[in-house]
């Protein structure tokens, strides 16, 4: 297997805990139109663009509404969620990301940002993160959302790196398919149960370092 050469890291869930905010404006969407949206409803969301998210959230409601409302609705939880996200600061980033970033540099890996997110901007300046990418992809430069493998194949290549020498890092099941889809290595953030497809799964980018990364890759992969 190729050497690494650049990390690909998803945004919520990763090197940030938005998925929280996501869950409240959704919750707060779904009490508006009258049903109630669990913890367990929103893992189906994790990873996925707000409108497929929203078709998910209208299903458990059991709810149907032409294009022009269900984008209404987007937008709307969009205000609510970027209300909660403008409260960000650098003590949203999670424990052992920044370390972690820097210690890939340090290396000499490249790194870039392979989010759904069309906010992802707002949240990497309210967290101070925009400095440790050298490529950020986001929601607004894709056309196709995860599992499509867009996302993590336009950073591979504005990093000018091939898919083989890149490792993703993700927290969503929709995320692992793209990765592996992009014909990448991908390292779960989260549990075993729910990321069953990706090379290795461990909770927090804590639990991570290049060293140890760049050996197990180099036997297990
Ligand atoms: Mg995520």
């Amino acid at each position: 297997m190729s050497p690494i050469q650049a990390c690909l890291f998803d945004l919520d869930g990763v090197l940030v805990d938005t998925a929280v905010y996501h869950y409240r404006a959704w919750k707060r969407l779904a009490r508006e139109l009258g049903f109630d949206f669990t913890e367990e409803d929103n893992e189906r969301l994790k990873g996925i663009s707000r409108m497929a998210s929203l078709d998910i959230l209208l299903e458990i409601g059991g709810l149907a509404f032409n294009e022009n409302k269900k984008r209404e609705l987007a937008d709307k939880k969009n205000e609510w969620y970027v209300e909660y996200i403008l409260q960000m600061d650098p003590s949203a980033i999670l424990p052992g990301a920044l370390d972690f970033l820097q210690a890939c540099r340090a290396r000499g890996w490249k790194t870039a940002l392979g989010s759904a997110s069309k906010n992802a901007p707002v949240i990497l300046r309210r967290t101070g993160l925009s400095p440790h990418f050298d490529v950020v992809i986001d929601g607004n430069k894709t056309s196709k959302a995860k599992p499509d493998p867009e996302v993590f194949l336009l950073g591979a290549r504005e990093l000018g790196v091939e898919p083989a020498a890149c490792v993703v890092f993700e927290d969503a099941a929709a995320g692992i398919e793209a990765a592996r889809r992009a014909g990448m290595r991908c390292i779960g953030i989260g549990s075993p149960e729910t990321l069953r497809e990706a090379d290795r799964v461990v909770p927090s980018l804590q639990a991570v370092t290049v060293d140890g990364l760049a050996a197990w890759l180099q036997t297990e992969c």
